[in-house]
């Protein structure tokens, strides 16, 4: 077993690869179910600790980095695909997952938590995003937020033996009670600066047309928020990273900075509390953390 110190330095030294560039977004803004789609401005930063106040801001000009993150899954009948398409585009991501798909003994929790192993076994991350996706600044389901966040936390842990290092709020959902809340756990809000609405535009066309709108203009490091529990969304990807790839080729020639898919590492929390003893599955998380930036993104 390794001991909780050596897991410490892990960690520590994972999140020291981009330490001081960004801190993580926090999202700043009402929940998405309200927000219409409306082309940001390039490279702006929609989600951040107080409304405004750019994310990027530390990045050099001539660099274009994205982040693909996956909320509200696992889907059984649709993440596997997914993690096929990311493994073929060498791309490592963030799901933040809900436990209601994967609480209890019947079999599509038991193969929910599957899903998740296996997303851990190909290096991915999952984070926490609650059990049931409730609004949490609604007055009623404020008094649950720290049964969702500990809950759901813990029904991660018994899937896939090690508690998530980060967290997203459902809807984003930013008020001073749910602050207080995150900061009792000592939660970062990880939030999102590209965001296509495919949850409700579900028109696989639109979505990678939004994305690739914001990439072919971004300059500094972006989150780009999607949701594995839609087929719609499931065929954009392998379409949006392709167009990366030929994206890219083509500034080859114009010299304009290459888009980059960067992996989750930078968003780490430097202290970390690591349970006394983990499993194979949590292991290999650590093996992944300890391991230098690929930064290799969509060039394979
Ligand atoms: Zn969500």
């Amino acid at each position: 077993m390794v001991s909780s110190a050596v897991l410490f330095v892990l960690a520590a030294a994972a999140a020291s690869v981009d330490a001081g560039t960004l801190a993580p977004t926090l999202d700043g803004g009402a929940p998405t179910s309200a927000a219409p789609i409306s082309p940001m401005p390039t490279g702006a930063a929609s989600a951040t600790g107080t409304p405004g106040e750019p994310t990027k801001a530390k990045l050099p000009e001539k660099v274009a980095e994205v982040l693909f993150t996956f909320d509200d899954g696992p889907a059984i009948d649709k993440t596997p695909e997914l993690l096929d398409t990311l493994d073929r585009f060498g791309v490592k991501t963030i799901f933040f997952v809900n436990g209601w798909h994967f609480q209890g003994t019947n079999k599509a929790a038991e193969r929910a938590r599957e899903v998740m192993r296996e997303a851990v076994r190909r290096g991915h991350l999952i984070g926490n995003h609650t059990v049931h996706h409730y609004f949490l600044c609604g007055k009623l389901y404020l008094k649950r937020a720290d049964a969702e966040i500990d809950q759901n936390a813990e029904l991660i842990e018994q899937a896939i033996g090690m508690r998530p290092l980060l967290f997203r709020t459902p809807y984003g959902s930013h008020c001073k009670e749910i602050q207080a809340v995150l900061a009792r756990h000592g939660i970062d809000a990880i939030g999102w600066d590209i965001d296509p609405q495919d949850w409700r535009v579900k028109n696989t066309k639109k979505v990678v047309e939004y994305v690739e709108h914001h990439l072919k203009t971004l300059r500094g490091r972006a989150i780009l928020l999607l949701h594995d529990v839609h087929a719609t969304t499931i065929a954009a990807v392998p379409e949006i990273l392709t167009w990366i790839n030929d994206e890219n080729q083509r500034r080859l020639h114009t010299g304009e900075p290459q888009i980059k898919v960067i992996d989750y590492r930078y968003l780490l929390p430097k202290v970390q509390l690591v349970p006394p003893a983990l499993n194979s599955l949590g292991q290999v998380m650590l093996k992944w953390l300890a391991q230098p930036p690929a930064n290799s993104g969509a060039t394979r």
